[in-house]
């Protein structure tokens, strides 16, 4: 390993950056992926150490300001996981004709950081995807890019921001980079061994939230496949319980008010719990935090394209556990690890989320007919004012 197992965040710095093409990312047994060296090429340069995030000091800055934001085209809005805010940036770099967006992609049945030219294929970055994106050899791509003076815009979780900085070195007046508040990723093995288990469809589209709320959806040529609620998912459930994400996520350096790319997006939850906020958040608000002069002023730039109002930026930190701390790690994630590698992905986390599973069964039963609905809410009113 080039750091700890348990630091590493399958970032792919060390990937893009050795000269001898002599690291291979693999899969664990819970399908994590991590770099392996094949020492018989390896030089010994230690490039892919001095690249490492892991093992470095990384550059973080405060929030300038903080805005709820939308985008102002419906469809963008209501196609996006908050506000659209991605779309409507990405849409402004490519609108210049030598820019290029960076962005997770769903890619033969896998997630994948891909490369995007044409605003026809800014479609494939829509909407998040509640797995690890691969990175591959983007980052190798983005240099390229960026030396032959196109304007790059590269989105990714802040681990991956932080990899494609330490990997380019130096600091490119043409990039500009946009990070996704982020809980923790499962692996895409995880996923993959979900979507088989409810009958292996084919699918190049996957969709975690929609205009109704936390669905998880995938599709094929624009139909939908298969469908269930967040509450009848296996794997959305373990995702929002932090039962299996990477092991580095639950100490997760990026976790912070301070942020490693020029803006930073998310969902701008708790918005007017504190102070008014006089608009109607049916369809989405992100939160949009610049970090940089850059940033700050790239979303001015964009300002026709989006509702945006400035807000205090405590009020965003508030709302958003992931700016102040690490996922909590769930009680059963030991348990999840060994079950899996037994039983395969179902079996383990049937067995870890046993009680979550009976519970919501039951508030489903109770909530059907009105007076069980009622009792429900008043036995729940009772508890609450005793506790
Ligand atoms: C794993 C994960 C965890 C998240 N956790 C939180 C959270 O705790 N709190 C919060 O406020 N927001 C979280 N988000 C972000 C949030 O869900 C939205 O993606 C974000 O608000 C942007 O929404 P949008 O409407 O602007 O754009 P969207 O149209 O939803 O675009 C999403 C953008 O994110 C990129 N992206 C999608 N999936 C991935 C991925 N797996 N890895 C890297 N980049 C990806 C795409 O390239 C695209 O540019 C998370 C996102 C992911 C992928
Ligand atoms: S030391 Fe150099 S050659 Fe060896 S794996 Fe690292 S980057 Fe590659
Ligand atoms: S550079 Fe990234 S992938 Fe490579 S060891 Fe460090 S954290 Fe892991
Ligand atoms: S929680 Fe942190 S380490 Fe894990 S994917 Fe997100 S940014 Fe990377």
């Amino acid at each position: 390993m080039i750091c700890n197992k348990d630091k590493c965040t399958g970032c792919y710095a060390c990937y893009n950056a050795c000269p001898k093409e002599c690291i291979m990312m693999q899969e664990d047994d819970n399908g994590h992926i991590y770099p392996k060296v094949r020492k018989e090429n390896c030089i010994n340069c230690r490039l892919c150490y001095s690249v490492c995030q892991s093992l470095s000091n990384v550059k973080f800055n405060e929030p300038k300001k903080a805005y709820a934001c939308w985008a102002l085209n419906n469809l963008e809005r209501e196609t996006s996981t908050s506000g659209g805010a991605a779309s409507v940036f990405s849409r402004n770099v490519l609108k210049k004709n030598n820019g290029i967006v960076f962005g997770a992609a769903v890619i033969n049945k896998d997630v994948q950081h891909i490369r995007v030219e044409d605003q026809g294929d800014l479609v494939k970055l829509k909407g998040s995807k509640y797995v690890q994106s691969k990175i591959g050899n983007t980052y190798k791509q983005a240099k390229m890019d960026l030396d032959n003076n196109k304007e790059v815009l590269f989105i990714g979780t802040p681990c991956q921001i932080a990899g494609l900085k330490k990997y380019l070195k130096k600091v490119y007046s043409n990039l500009l980079t946009i990070d996704i508040i982020c809980h923790g990723v499962p692996s895409y093995k995880m996923l993959s061994d979900y979507i088989k288990s409810n009958g292996d469809v084919n699918f190049d589209n996957i969709i975690f939230r929609d205009k109704d709320g936390f669905n998880f959806k995938l599709l094929d040529n624009n139909k939908v496949v298969f469908s269930e609620t967040m509450k009848e998912s296996l794997y959305y459930r373990g995702f929002m319980e932090a039962l299996f994400y990477r092991e580095n996520c639950y100490e997760c350096k990026y976790a912070t008010r301070k942020r490693v790319s020029d803006i930073t997006i998310g969902d701008f939850w708790g918005i007017g719990e504190e102070n008014e906020f006089l608009k109607s958040t049916k369809g989405g608000v992100s939160v949009l935090l610049p970090c940089t002069e850059k940033g700050l002023d790239f979303i001015y730039k964009c300002q026709d394209d989006m509702f945006l109002e400035e807000r205090s930026i405590d009020e965003a930190i508030k709302g958003n556990d992931q700016l102040r701390h690490s996922s909590i790690k769930n009680k059963n994630y030991n348990k999840f690890k060994e079950l899996y590698n037994i039983g395969g992905f179902n079996y383990a986390a049937l067995k870890c989320m046993r009680k979550e599973i009976f519970l919501g069964k039951l508030k489903e039963i109770l909530y059907k007919n009105e007076f069980t609905h009622n009792l429900a809410r008043g036995i729940k009113k009772i508890v609450i004012k005793n506790n």
